[in-house]
Order: C-alpha cells, then structure tokens, then sequence
C-alpha cells in the first residue's frame, strides 16, 4: 500500500499576503529536509493541499512524518493511504491501513470529500459505504458524528483515493527563513538552546555561535553543544555554527580587568565576537538565553551593559521566564537531558567570588578597555571551526 503525507491549507501556519512566498519557503525546507535525512518526494499541489509523495516506495516513512511535523510552520499533516478509486478497494484500504488505530478507538465517524465529481458515490454515499463496512469488520466501534475518537476521512480526488485518520500535531510556529537570520550564542547550559528554538520558531533561521576555553573547557562540552544544536534542528534546519576559541582573551580579562567585572567583560566580548560573525553571515539579531535575575550577571545593570556592547539587537525570549518554565520548555524539545550533562562552560572559568551585581556602562567600559586587546579578538574571529549542524 503506498503511503503518502497531506499537507492541508488549514494545516500550515501561514499569513495574509506572503501566504504564496511563506508556503514556498515551508515547501523548499520541508524538501531539503527530507533529502538530506531521507530521501527524495515529489510534491504535488492541487485544491488547497500538497500532496508529498516518496520517490522511492522503500524510504524510512516514520522517519518522513516525524521530519514534517517538526518543521517549523507545519500546525498539523495527515498520513494517508493512496488507493485506486474504486468503492472497494477504498473500503479495503480503510480497514486494512486504520485497523490499529481504529482498535484503540472507541467512536469514529467518516467524513467524505469527492472533488471527482464523476467518482458513481457522492460524499453521503461514501460515508454510508466505508462506515458500515468499517462497523461489520471492528464490532467494538460505535458511530460518533460529534466528537469521535477517530475520524476517518476519504478524498476522491482526480487521480487517486485518500484515506486516513486523525491528524498529527506539527511544531506550529513559522517557517524557518521568513524572518531572516539571528545568531544565537549557545552555551551547553539549559536556557540557550530554549531561546534558540523560541526564536526559530518564529521564523529566524539560526547560525550559532559557540566559545570554548580549552583545556579549562574539554571537548565533550563543544560536542554536548553539537548535540543540543542538533535537537533544535529538528525544528529550524540547518544551523552553522561557530565554534570561537576564548581561552587567550579570557585569561586577558583575568590579568587585566577588575576581578568583580570578569563576567560581564567576558559577555561584553562575546557580544562583540558574537556581532562581527553575525554581521559577516547576514544575521540581524542575536539571541542569548538570559533571563532577568537568574545569576549575577544577569540583573538588569548587568544586561545594560551587556546590551550596550552588542552591535545588533539582542533578543533573549527567556527574559521573563522562571527556570521551571525554562525546564519544561527544554525536556518538550529534548534538550534538557543533554543540558544538565556535567561539562564545564566557559563562563564557569575564571568566575568571580563576588560578581558585581548593580555595574554601571563606565565601570563596564573600563574594565573591557582594560582587558580589550584587538589582536586576540581579531585572531579569535579569524580562527573559529567551522561547522554545520543537521
Ligand atoms: P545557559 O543555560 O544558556 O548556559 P545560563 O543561565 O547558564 O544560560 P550564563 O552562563 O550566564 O547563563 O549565560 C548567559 C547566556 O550567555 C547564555 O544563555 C548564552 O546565550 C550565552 N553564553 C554563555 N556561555 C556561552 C558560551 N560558552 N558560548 C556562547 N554563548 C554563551
Ligand atoms: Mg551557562
């Protein structure tokens, strides 16, 4: 039996006038997605729906559904059989292809929609058909018209029939690539890969980017971050990430700048580094996971001048989120377990006994001109690995 995914107008979180262009881009991720992970489709529009249909009848299909659903801008798909228009064979298929979901139900109802209108049933007809057979082959079913356990639909469209059952969730959001590009900074901590996927889901498609202070940091933290970026992903495609050494500069700051600055110098200069590779690869934002109040340096004088040194907007979509809200956020996308993986971050290198907590822009830009030093910032740019993350 020959399995495909419908991808329905009402299905697809889409806008006004840029409808045409956003369903064009959620078409073209969808489609590399897939490539890349699974193999080829064809797409095929008509009346409202896509019909997204294997090349090659022997690729993972689990694989391609769980693939759609999480692509950002998908609200919900439908996987369907394909059968010959004929009566028969649609009754046959229905109950062949819907026999296990149908077992854990307890009430369904089947819905008909015929856009053949040459097809010998009209839509009542094929309900009356497909429901009574279903009812004399799975005893335990009743008929539910107002709220069934399972809907079956059939669709007679022009070259084939399609049934299936209930649709399955997708990710929501937007598609990736609608809103342009923001650089995320992502730690191996628990709150960066949630804003990454806060703003991927609203249409940002992400480059990342990553410090690392070898040999205070190993490389299983650099490869917990490939993880964590690699679940965000799932949801947002492609992220190139870079991965910046830090060492020199923060051993800089630790000579140089007072002790209770460390942290927000260092932040100030991830900022900059951040700025400069956002700014060469077309981003127009960063993001980071900061949330007000949660660590020193990140009472609202330490986010000014934090905010003060990055050269484009910085958005940080946990701003006003409790960790709990953070945490449950992180285990619905499946980072959370990889997040809390013991492995040394940067910004636990080299911190402070007692951070200042209420600094002002000048003490900031003190302490950074103190320990600011062009060539290490300009080598540590120049230097970055490279990587894309799928
Ligand atoms: P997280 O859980 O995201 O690590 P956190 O609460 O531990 O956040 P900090 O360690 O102070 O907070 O970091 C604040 C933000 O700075 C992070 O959310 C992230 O955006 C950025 N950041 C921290 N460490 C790094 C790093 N090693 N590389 C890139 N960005 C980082
Ligand atoms: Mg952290």
């Amino acid at each position: 039996m020959k399995e495909i995914i419908l991808l329905k107008d009402g299905e697809l979180a889409l806008k006004g006038l840029n409808r045409r262009t956003f369903e064009d881009i959620l078409m073209k991720n969808i489609r590399q997605r897939l490539r890349h992970a699974v193999g080829e489709f064809k797409f095929t529009r008509s009346q409202s729906t896509c019909v997204i249909a294997p090349v090659d009848e022997n690729i993972d299909f689990d694989k391609a559904v769980d693939i759609i659903q999480h692509c950002f801008g998908v609200v919900g798909i439908s996987r369907a059989a394909q059968c010959e228009k004929d009566i028969d064979v649609i009754k046959n298929t229905a109950l062949e292809y819907l026999r296990d979901e149908l077992s854990f139900a307890r009430t369904f109802k089947v819905e008909a929609k015929r856009s053949d209108k040459k097809f010998p049933y009209n839509s009542p007809q094929i309900c009356n058909e497909v429901g009574g057979f279903l009812l004399s082959h799975l005893h335990h079913l009743k008929v539910d018209v107002h709220n069934p356990d399972v809907k079956v639909t059939v669709e007679v469209r022009d070259n084939h029939a399609f049934i299936h059952g209930n649709q399955l969730k997708g990710a929501g959001g937007m598609p990736t690539g609608t809103g342009g590009k923001a650089c995320v900074l992502i730690s191996g901590g628990i709150d960066s890969p949630v804003a990454a996927w806060m703003m991927a889901k609203r249409g940002l498609q992400l480059t990342a980017v990553h410090f690392a202070s070898p040999p205070y940091t190993s490389e299983r933290a650099e490869m917990k971050v490939h993880e964590l970026l690699k679940k965000v992903a799932r949801y947002s495609g492609r992220i190139d990430l870079y991965t910046v050494h830090f060492t020199e500069i923060q051993e800089a700051i630790r000579d140089n700048s007072p002790e209770d600055m460390f942290t927000i110098t260092m932040r100030r200069i991830m900022m900059k580094i951040a700025t400069r590779i956002a700014e060469s690869k077309d981003c127009g934002a960063l993001i980071t996971g900061e949330s007000v109040g949660q660590v020193a340096s990140q009472t609202m004088w330490a986010l000014r001048c934090t905010d003060a040194a990055a050269g484009l907007p910085v958005f940080r979509p946990c701003i006003g989120m409790d960790k709990n809200e953070i945490i449950e956020i992180s285990r619905k996308i499946d980072t959370f377990d990889i997040s809390i993986e013991p492995f040394e971050d940067c910004c636990t290198v080299f911190t402070p006994k007692h951070p200042r907590t209420k600094p002002t822009p000048q003490m900031a830009e003190e302490a950074e001109n103190a320990a600011w030093d062009d060539e290490l910032v300009n080598k540590a740019i120049e230097t970055a690995k490279h990587m894309a993350i799928h």
